[in-house]
């Protein structure tokens, strides 16, 4: 199957207010105007070094989103041109992307990352970090932060009943802080489990293997 094959037979099967976000992470710019072409306009990276190399490659109307690990001193990198940060997990970072946003007279869009999986290595914060960040005063001051939604990645495990627990775990906060805090994008699925995300009220997806094929490091 193509790309374009792939990006045809995902979106097939995504209800209409679901985001389709292609991770092409180690992929070429071939093989990202190849999605492009097809339609593609919404692109994730997780490293920061990779995304800002491809940003002056690619078409000015992509909307470049970071979803891996962001460290702070690393955020003016992206700042001038990310238009969302998936993987927020502190008031730190937070303050950086709020200064760096700033100096480019932006404001920045952000998801906070939360942990759902068992697994040790999964970055993220718990219900109750999340909840105080958004309710506190501080967060009010940052202007040129946007905290737009939640996100969360499930376990790696063959264990469907487990990622779907964890995924309805992260819509059942979702929906308790969406209406105090205006949230209102859920990113939720990867290409191995989103239509299990889906079944448990996701509205952003982040498929890489399913569209580009599995990945060479
Ligand atoms: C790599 C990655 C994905 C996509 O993974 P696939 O299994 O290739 O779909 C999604 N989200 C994050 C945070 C990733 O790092």
């Amino acid at each position: 199957m193509t790309i374009e094959e792939n990006l045809k037979t995902i979106k097939e099967n995504l209800p209409e207010d679901v985001t389709l976000v292609a991770i092409s992470k180690t992929k070429t710019i071939e093989q990202m105007m190849e999605a492009y072409r097809a339609g593609q306009r919404i692109f994730g990276e997780n490293q920061v070094q990779q995304m800002e190399m491809k940003y002056p490659e690619m078409p000015k109307d992509v909307q470049w989103h970071m979803v891996g690990h962001l460290q702070r001193n690393k955020v003016k990198d992206i700042a001038p041109f990310v238009s969302l940060i998936h993987g927020v997990d502190s008031m730190r970072l937070l303050r950086r992307i709020d200064l760096d946003a700033k100096r480019n007279d932006r404001v920045i869009d952000c998801l906070l990352q939360i942990k759902i999986a068992q697994e040790e290595s999964k970055f993220g914060l718990n219900e109750k970090e999340a909840i105080e960040i958004l309710s506190s005063d501080e967060i009010k001051e940052l202007k040129n932060v946007n905290i737009v939604g939640l996100m969360g990645m499930a376990s790696f495990t063959e264990d469907k009943a487990q990622v779907s627990e964890e995924f309805a775990s992260l819509k059942k906060l979702f929906d308790t802080l969406k209406d105090d805090h205006q949230l209102t994008t859920l990113s939720m699925g990867m290409s191995g489990d989103y239509p299990i995300a889906l079944e448990n009220g996701s509205n952003m997806v982040r498929v890489g293997s399913a569209i580009f094929g599995e990945r060479e490091y």
